[in-house]
């Protein structure tokens, strides 16, 4: 079996511990097809999924998948349907339009049962186990799971709408990812495009070098003499950094200028100028990637017990370690393993296993494993790539990485980048389809 095969079938099944363990739980000889929810596995429960992306939709739809018709499972996503931000820095060279990366939620209804609700969570009563959503609705439930992705922190001097709206960060696909597209659009030759990248952890390790890699690219096919200023608050590159060190230095030489280790004490959107710890520097077009904490929903209601940002969580049913019934996956969640979209959807397995072995009275697996691939596009039609596979360590209580699992692809390739696209339809498949 090759790289790409083992993918394939490691997203389709649902790499290890999680898919073997359906057929254990529920005594079956074999496990159902995808796509047909059981009726006879005797476990029922009421859980209620706050958020539709890469965590919360998967789990919603392996819930019904292995807990069955009697495990009911409210979605409750606040936008009609959900945008990728996986490939979404393709929208940035033209290749890619925000319409194509968009999931609607119907086969999440029609195949597996999930009840959709349109709304946003705002509170959560964790001891009379009901969530409150904008409307006044309250939603009952025996067990919660979050998966509200990121908010970020303001930078200074893009306090108001009016000096946010003409620096966007696009680091939540849609809107301002087709405006910074724009913003390229009606650069000049001999423009400058300079990029902040936040301290770790940010979603997305590999996205911003990836970013810069794919707006230098266009950029010197369109905009002779253009420039891409990176200026990264990390000691330096920290994802694929053979890629993107050869990125920079070779392939996109003298259009990409990096800088590691770079404080940005503030940006004024009047003047397009950022103030940074290396001095004053104007640019065209400034796309200010802020710090990342929890989506609100986790740090409103007291779940951030990772230094105020992050949701702590115990690795073997992402239960919250502040507050018991409520499990809490994907990048909201404090784990040793990176926010990626990828492992969002690992997270949702495990978890979905586990809240079912709750509702049936057992434990939850002990040796859970999860991995990760991600694809980096270092130009229009060559990328490179990353995988990790991560495994429970009982010592430390935390997930690691497997040794000699991992790996760095030796050099960007077309195949590569083909590999890419068939891995992304996959992965959202196995989320959305
Ligand atoms: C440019 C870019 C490129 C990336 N590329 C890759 C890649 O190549 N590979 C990879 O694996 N990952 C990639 N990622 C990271 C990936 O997108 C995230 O890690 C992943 O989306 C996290 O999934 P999640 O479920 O935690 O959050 P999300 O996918 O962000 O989903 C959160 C959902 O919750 C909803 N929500 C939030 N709060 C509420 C509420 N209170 N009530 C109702 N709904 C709510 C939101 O509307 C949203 O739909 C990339 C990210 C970026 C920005």
């Amino acid at each position: 079996m090759n790289r790409r095969d083992f993918f394939r079938l490691a997203s389709m099944a649902g790499i290890g511990a999680s898919a073997i363990s359906w057929s254990r739980l529920a005594g079956a000889a074999t496990p159902p097809q995808l796509g047909t929810v059981p009726t006879n596995t005797g476990i029922s429960g009421r859980v209620v999924v706050i958020g539709g992306g890469m965590g919360g939709a998967t789990v919603a739809k392996y819930l019904r998948l292995w807990g069955g018709t009697g495990v009911s499972v409210t979605l409750v996503e606040r936008d009609t349907a959900y945008t990728s931000n996986i490939l979404s820095n393709l929208v940035l060279n033209g290749q890619r339009t925000i319409t194509s990366l968009q999931y609607g939620y119907t086969n999440l209804a029609s195949r597996y049962g999930v009840r959709l609700v349109k709304g946003e969570v705002m509170a959560i009563d964790p001891v009379g186990h009901s969530v409150s959503l904008a409307d006044g609705s309250k939603l009952p439930y025996d067990r919660l799971i979050i998966a509200p992705g990121v908010d970020f922190d303001t930078i200074a001097g893009l306090e108001s709408p009016t000096a946010q709206a003409k620096v966007p960060h696009a680091w939540k696909a849609g809107a301002q990812t087709t405006q910074l597209r724009n913003m390229l659009l009606g650069m000049q030759p001999g423009g400058v495009f300079a990029m902040t990248i936040p301290a770790k952890p940010y979603r997305c390790p590999p996205g911003p070098y990836e970013r810069a890699c794919v707006v230098a690219d266009w950029l010197k096919k369109n905009r002779a003499g253009a420039k891409v200023i990176v200026l990264d608050a990390n000691p330096g590159i920290i994802a694929e950094p053979l890629a993107f060190t050869n990125a920079f230095d070779v392939v996109h030489k003298g259009v990409i200028e990096y800088h590691p280790g770079v404080t940005i004490n503030s940006i004024d959107a009047t003047t397009m100028s950022l103030n940074t710890s290396l001095g004053n520097l104007k640019a065209n077009v400034i796309n200010a990637i802020p710090p990342h904490k929890a989506g609100k929903v986790v740090v409103a209601n007291g779940l951030a017990n990772a230094g105020g940002r992050w949701a702590g969580v115990d690795v073997l049913t992402y239960q919250s370690t502040a507050a018991p019934g409520i499990h809490i996956i994907g990048d909201a969640s404090a784990t040793t393993q990176p926010k990626a979209g990828h492992i969002a959807n690992q997270e949702a397995k495990i978890c979905a296993d586990a809240v079912i072995r709750l509702l049936a009275g057992r434990s939850p697996d002990p040796a859970p494993i999860t991995n990760s691939a991600c694809y980096s596009p270092i130009t229009a039609d060559t990328a490179s790539w990353l995988t990790a596979v991560f495994a429970y360590d009982p010592v430390s209580a935390t997930m690691q990485p497997v040794p000699g699992a991992a790996g760095e692809a030796a050099g960007r390739s077309t195949e590569n980048y083909k590999e890419m696209n068939r891995w992304f339809n996959t992965l959202m498949e196995d989320s959305f389809a």
